[in-house]
C-alpha cells in the first residue's frame, strides 16, 4: 500500500471516530429527550391530574352517586372519602386509553387491591 492510500485510510478511520462520538452524543440526547416524554404521558400522572381537576371530582360525586354509595365489585356500602377509582381496563397494559370515565369504577380500597390488574367484569 502506498503512502497515499495510508494517508487517506488514515484520514478515513478519523472521520468515522468522530461520525461515532457524533452518533453517541444524538444516541444520549435522544435518550433524554424519550425520558421527558415518557414522563409527560405517564398515564398515571395524567389519571391523578385528572382526578384532582374539577371535572374528575364532578365525574367521582356523581359516579358514587350512580351506584348508589356502593362498592362496584363487592356491592357493599361505601363512603365517598374511602372510595378509590378502579380502571377496569388496567392503566399497566392499556396506558392513556384506560384513562376515560367510562373504564372507572368505585371500589373500596381494599377491593381495588384483591383486583390488581385483573380484568374483572362489571
Ligand atoms: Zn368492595
Amino acid at each position: 500500500m502506498g503512502k497515499g492510500s495510508a494517508d487517506r485510510l488514515n484520514q478515513l478511520y478519523s472521520e468515522m471516530f468522530v461520525l461515532l462520538e457524533e452518533e453517541k452524543k444524538i444516541r444520549k440526547e435522544t435518550e433524554n429527550i424519550l425520558v421527558k416524554a415518557n414522563t409527560a404521558i405517564d398515564p398515571r400522572k395524567e389519571f391523578n391530574k385528572w382526578l384532582k381537576s374539577a371535572k374528575g371530582i364532578v365525574w367521582k360525586q356523581k359516579q358514587f352517586e350512580y351506584q348508589e354509595s356502593k362498592c362496584a365489585y363487592c356491592s357493599e356500602s361505601l363512603r365517598f372519602a374511602d372510595a378509590v377509582v378502579h380502571h377496569v381496563l388496567p392503566l399497566k397494559d392499556f396506558g392513556s386509553a384506560a384513562n376515560k370515565p367510562e373504564n372507572f369504577k368505585l371500589l373500596h380500597p381494599g377491593c381495588n387491591l384483591s383486583i390488581g390488574t385483573r380484568i374483572v367484569d362489571f
